[in-house]
């Protein structure tokens, strides 16, 4: 081992002189550190062995050498030197000098002591070959001997010449041993700094060298190569790793022995960066050309893999370590360039700053994502490759200063449009929207998620600019199924992950949606706060329930006849303890869309039938209360059921329970609903059409379902006059319902001269702030018990007033049946008047009815509307009428004078049913007047 040490050694000196220099030249430093506390030892050893023989001046020699060393070490001696080790052997020669001489020449009577000590030490403090070391310390043994033999007497000259031989061959050993471990020392850091350098994988060059060899290429012509290995993966999966790394170890070795191994370095898993320093760019490139060819006559186990190579280059002469750095990152760049043109492709050029900052590097990064994973229809990648690449080009690729945004586009109707056109023109369709987003967002990363939904990673600045251009391209092939793109963006701040903005996006595209005016929406802090508050109503609803934060209030519906509250509507409201007081109108959708609505709805029958309950006890007038129910409401619970067990548990009459059900309701799901509808009835509860004729296919509704009351929609109480066009509406629909046997009522009523026309058109309930507004339930009970709320209807008047009100003054001869008795009397004015104690009073009656009452004075103009106003001054034949219709239901006639002189023909029949004030209603008709 040890002739092995030795022999290996020889090589080593020479490859790591610089190493054994500085080594050598510590020790330098170190030797006369050493030689002074040596020096002072010797002076006492000398002192006692050779006594008086050597004089003090001789014995102080060693310790005045090590002063002079240390004073020339410290001033005169380079810190770095090439020749270090012959300076130390110099440095070493007086030592041995002197302890020659103090033991031979300056002391001839004793054996030598010094010398011997010497021989062990000194070696130790130089770094040499072996064979160097025995022959300076052979000769400085021998001058030794041969003074000894010439000054000493025999006997001492023998002892002194087996003590130099035995602590020659001891100082070797030691030499020798100390020496092996200072070597492995130096090899250690030659392992080390190799690693540092080196590829372990692949034993090239690494990129730490790469960008060590950069720094020192300032002011110099140079080349550099990025030449990677072409769908190594492929041949990974194909053929195993075993046969990849062969390959890429092959592509490796190819590169270093035509390039030459200083040259080559392992830029990342596949590609490599050939460093072409002072070289010209064209023997460079016919280098690159070889390996090619190389590379295609690689073989593996009988398997010959023709493997391509993809190669960016870059020329310039540097003037900065940062340049050099930047033209690798050009030729990085040109050699994904070159992947993307093709097999075997080389591309480059001279480097510029703004070649590198024409982008160039960003829309290759995307072309390559782009072409990932892709839609087969479309060609655009797919939403997993989408979120996996954004976060990476979010983070290292796209330019920060320029604001990027995630955008979440989508195709208008495209179901429809499918139906309509079929799936090959719908498809058609999906191609054109995914091009034309390409062209609208040039070199960016676009992707098809699914259906018609798509989205996008741009700058701020591009957003806006691209949906527009992109509406403008659908215009083109338009058609009348609205296509329109509309689109939601949101920033990226620095922090958010792809699937965040792409949430975000699509929050901001679902607030526009359904938007006429916009078809783009940033995603803002208003937005935030918009979800914050949807997520918050959603999470607390139980909350809001358990904690009495939901509340029920009761809006008076009146009778138009009677002015007396007949109904009352239960709305809920939600007092919240963060957010204040909400309207139902902001948490109801909110609830509808998560599908919690059923938990309000619940709570608040069973909270009008607890306060029904409360209200009898307290005194109150109960009226039958209206509940609204969202068509959410059937998709989740069985509602027919749960209420009807609500009622019943209460100990409530169904009939104290109206079901308002909106419109819209059953625009979007009728026959679920037509059922459910089907069932309450079935279950004795009355049901309300809330909302009528906000929709658009009212009339149809009205000829599918079985409703007992239409609420009119409070849209038609905007410009209600006379003369307009809602009077005439609202005046048919009234009429028609009538027809049908549906009960009226009109909402929104909130002026007087509005509730005058719906009591002349005939509408039987009406509801509106001019009667008043919602009020919890301890505000009725105040209002009742201070007398000042409208008075509530008696329960045992409501079907004689139900059947007064259905009265049709229009077609007032119609009869149940149908058939008429006198056609032309349907033009005339027809009333409904009550006979009570004596007394007439007119419940209802047509425009001209009462204008006609008035002028004949049997009706004052200035009374209260919500009161039953009083005939009065009528001729005595009218009380004697009452007396004759009580006989019978069938018409009667009779002829009458009006105080101006002119005679009347009245028919009159009795409606049935008595009033619980005792009166009995008449209908009556008046023909023209006639002069006699
Ligand atoms: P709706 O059922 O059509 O209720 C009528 C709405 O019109 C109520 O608003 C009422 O306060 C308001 N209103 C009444 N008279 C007038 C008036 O003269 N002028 C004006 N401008 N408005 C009047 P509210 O309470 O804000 O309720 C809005 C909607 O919220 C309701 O419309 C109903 O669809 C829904 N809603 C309320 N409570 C509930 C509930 O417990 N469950 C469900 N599912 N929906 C409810
Ligand atoms: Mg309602
Ligand atoms: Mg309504």
């Amino acid at each position: 081992m040890g002739v092995h040490e030795f022999r290996q050694s020889k090589d080593e000196y020479l490859r790591w002189t610089d190493e054994i220099c500085r080594e050598n030249r510590r020790a330098l430093r170190l030797l006369w550190r050493a030689l002074i506390p040596l020096g002072v030892v010797n002076m006492f050893a000398q002192a006692v062995i050779a006594g008086p023989v050597v004089s003090v001046a001789q014995r102080a020699l060693i310790l005045c050498y090590g002063v002079l060393l240390a004073l020339a070490e410290h001033f005169l001696l380079p810190r770095e030197t090439r020749h270090a080790t012959a300076l130390l052997h110099l440095a070493c020669a007086p030592v041995f000098l002197l302890a020659v001489l103090l033991g031979t020449v300056w002391d001839p009577v004793h054996e030598a002591t010094t010398i011997l000590l010497v021989l062990v030490v000194l070696p130790i403090f130089t770094l040499d070959r072996l064979p160097r070391m025995a022959g300076v310390m052979g000769l400085w043994l021998a001058l030794f001997i041969v003074l000894s033999r010439a000054m000493k007497p025999e006997e001492i000259f023998f002892v002194d010449l087996l003590h130099g031989v035995e602590f020659y061959c001891a100082a070797l050993i030691v030499y020798a041993l100390t020496t092996q471990v200072r070597m492995k020392y130096l090899r250690n850091l030659e392992t080390v700094a190799y690693e540092r350098d080196h590829d372990r994988e692949l034993g090239c060059l690494n990129r730490k060298a790469l960008l060590a060899r950069l720094g020192g290429c300032a002011g110099r012509p140079l080349v550099l190569l990025v030449a990677g290995l072409e769908q190594e993966r492929l041949y990974r999966d194909y053929f195993g790793s075993a046969m990849a790394d062969a390959l890429l170890k092959f592509f490796a070795e190819t590169l270093c022995s035509v390039f030459g191994g200083e040259a080559v370095f392992r830029f990342n898993e596949t590609e490599f960066a050939c460093v072409g320093d002072g070289a010209d760019a064209e023997t460079f490139l016919a280098k690159a050309e070889r390996c090619r060819d190389a590379l295609h006559g690689f073989r593996w186990e009988d398997v010959s893999v023709v493997a391509g190579m993809a190669a960016g280059y870059a020329t310039a002469t540097p003037a900065s370590a940062e340049e050099a750095q930047n033209v690798l990152r050009l030729a990085n760049i040109y050699a994904h360039k070159a992947r993307h043109m093709g097999r075997d492709k080389t591309f480059g050029g001279a480097f510029s700053e703004t070649a590198l900052s024409s982008s160039i590097h960003k829309s290759v990064l995307l072309d390559e994502a782009n072409n990932l994973e892709n839609n087969s229809l479309t060609g655009l990648p797919d939403l997993s490759s989408f979120i996996s690449h954004v976060d990476v080009l979010l983070t290292n690729v796209v330019d920060q200063s320029q604001e990027p945004v995630v955008g979440f586009v989508k195709l208008n109707h495209l179901r429809d449009y499918n139906s309509r056109f079929g799936y090959e023109k719908g498809d058609a369709l999906l191609m054109e929207t995914a091009e034309l987003l390409r062209r609208a967002y040039p070199n960016r990363y676009i992707c098809h998620i699914t259906g018609g939904q798509f989205c996008v990673l741009c700058y701020r600045g591009e957003a806006e600019r691209g949906i527009a251009a992109l509406r403008e391209g659908q215009r083109r092939g338009e058609t009348d199924i609205d296509v329109a793109c509309r689109a939601g963006f949101a920033a990226y701040t620095g922090a958010e992950s792809a699937i965040s903005l792409l949430d975000r996006a699509t929050s901001a595209y679902e607030s526009i949606a359904a938007s006429k005016e916009r078809y783009f929406r940033f995603y803002d802090s208003e937005l935030g706060a918009e979800l914050a508050f949807k997520e918050y109503v959603a999470s607390h609803v139980d909350e809001a329930i358990a904690s009495g934060w939901l509340k029920v209030y009761y809006q008076p519906i009146i009778r138009a006849i009677t002015g007396r509250i007949c109904n009352e509507e239960a709305l809920c409201r939600w007092e919240d303890p963060k957010y204040g007081l909400l309207q139902p109108g902001r948490f109801i959708p909110v609830l509808e869309e998560h599908n919690l609505i059923h938990k309000v709805d619940l709570f608040v029958v069973r909270q009008v039938l607890s306060e029904t309950v409360r209200r009898r006890e307290l005194g109150i007038p109960v009226v039958p209360v209206s509940v609204n129910l969202s068509r959410r409401d059937f998709e989740e619970r069985d509602m027919v059921r749960e209420i009807s067990a609500l009622a019943d548990a209460a100990g409530c009459d169904r009939s104290l329970l109206k079901i308002e059900i909106t419109e819209s309701a059953f625009v979007a799901n009728q026959e679920l609903l037509k059922n459910e509808l089907r069932r309450f009835h079935a279950d004795g509860f009355d049901i309300w059409m809330d909302d009528f004729g906000s929709e658009y296919s009212t009339l149809n509704l009205m000829q599918e379902l079985d409703f007992d009351l239409i609420k009119i929609d409070m849209k038609f109480m905007e410009n209600f006059t006379p003369d307009g066009r809602n009077y005439i509406i609202v005046s048919k629909i009234i009429d028609m319902a009538r027809q049908l046997g549906i009960s009226t009522l009109i909402e929104g009523v909130e002026t007087r001269e509005q509730l005058r026309l719906m009591q002349v058109l005939g509408c039987e309930k009406i509801q509106g702030f001019l009667i008043n507004k919602p009020n919890p339930l301890d505000v009725i009970v105040r209002r009742v018990r201070s007398g000042i709320a409208l008075p509530f209807e008696e329960p045992e008047s409501v079907a004689y007033y139900e059947k007064v009100g259905r009265v049709n003054l229009n077609e007032p001869m119609a009869s149940a049946d149908g058939k008429k008795h006198l056609l032309a009397a349907d033009i005339m004015p027809a009333g409904v008047v009550e006979a009570r104690d004596g007394k007439l009073f007119c419940l209802r009656g047509t425009n001209a009815f009462l204008r006609r009452m008035e002028r004949w004075g049997y009706l004052s103009a200035e009374e209260d509307d919500t009161k039953i106003r009083e005939l009065t001054e009528t001729p005595p034949q009218w009380n004697a009428l009452v007396g004759q219709c009580m006989e019978t239901e069938d018409w009667i006639s009779f002829c009458t004078k009006t105080a101006a002189g002119h005679a009347v023909v009245v028919y009159t029949r009795r409606l049935g049913g008595v009033s619980w004030l005792g009166g009995t209603a008449l209908l009556v008709v008046l023909l023209p007047e006639v002069e006699l």
